[in-house]
């Protein structure tokens, strides 16, 4: 079975604990189909307090990550010779599903977590890529982390049970999938379209990829490009 490995560098190791308990996550971990491995940074700290944060140069509020600790942590990790380095921070390049697909062809991804204020500048040059979740501010790297180690792991051979879903779903080719429904019929008033009902697998089809390009249109037309519309439909004839 393919293993592949996050290696995180992180003063909260304890909040990883989350992805004990993420469903096809958890079970992809038991599977071996991937393997986290934690790096507390607080053990590369330095001193009799182990300090790894100091106080900004120029002055100014709040405290940033040392160098020292970080390089010494990341030098500490075994790298594969498939391995990429990606730095969390807001000011990156925002993750998107395409991101996720594109790591899954290395054995090894080392993340590193900032935290406070953020980290010094000389930080950077550890990094492959430096990513942010989105245009907003987190407390720490560790959410992101556990968001592309999430996004990551579910899209390897082995961690779904139907690869199938994978293919039609939103963001895979820049547009939103179709609505799901399950029983009951009718809840509250609210009634399953017929043509899910009916049995015609190409009606369905047809209706499904309606949905994608109305849903799309409606909801983030920023994601539709003619280029995508025809990829998608291309991916539909078979
Ligand atoms: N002062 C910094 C933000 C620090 S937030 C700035 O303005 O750029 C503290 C840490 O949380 C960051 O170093 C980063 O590792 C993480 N973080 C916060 N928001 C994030 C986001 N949107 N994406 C990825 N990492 C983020």
């Amino acid at each position: 079975m393919s293993n592949f490995n996050f290696d995180v560098i992180t003063l909260f190791p304890k909040a990883f604990e989350l992805i004990n308990n993420l469903g096809v996550i958890t079970r992809a971990l038991d599977k071996n189909i991937i393997k986290v491995n934690l790096h507390d940074l607080r053990q590369y700290g330095e001193g009799a307090y182990r300090q790894v944060d100091d106080k900004p140069y120029g002055g100014g509020s709040g405290m940033v990550l040392k160098p020292e600790p970080i390089y010494k942590a990341h030098d500490s990790i075994n790298k594969l010779p498939n391995s990429r380095t990606l730095l969390m921070t807001p000011q990156g390049k925002v993750l998107k599903q395409e991101d996720l697909l594109r790591w899954t062809a290395f054995d090894q991804l080392v993340i590193i977590c900032g935290q406070y204020e953020g980290f010094d500048e000389r930080i950077r040059f550890l990094a492959d890529e430096e990513i942010s979740i989105g245009d907003y501010v987190l407390s720490g790297g560790e959410i992101p982390a556990i968001s592309i180690i999430n996004g990551l792991t579910r899209l390897l051979p082995g961690t779904l049970g139907n690869s199938v879903s994978l293919q039609d779903e939103s963001h895979n080719n820049s547009l939103l999938e179709y609505p799901h429904y399950t029983r009951p019929q009718i809840f509250r008033d609210m009634k399953v379209p017929d043509v899910l009902i009916n049995g015609n697998h190409k009606e369905i089809e047809l209706w499904r990829k309606d949905q994608m390009l109305e849903r799309t249109f409606k909801r983030r037309k920023d994601l539709i490009q003619t280029e995508n519309i025809i990829q998608s439909e291309e991916n539909n004839v078979e």
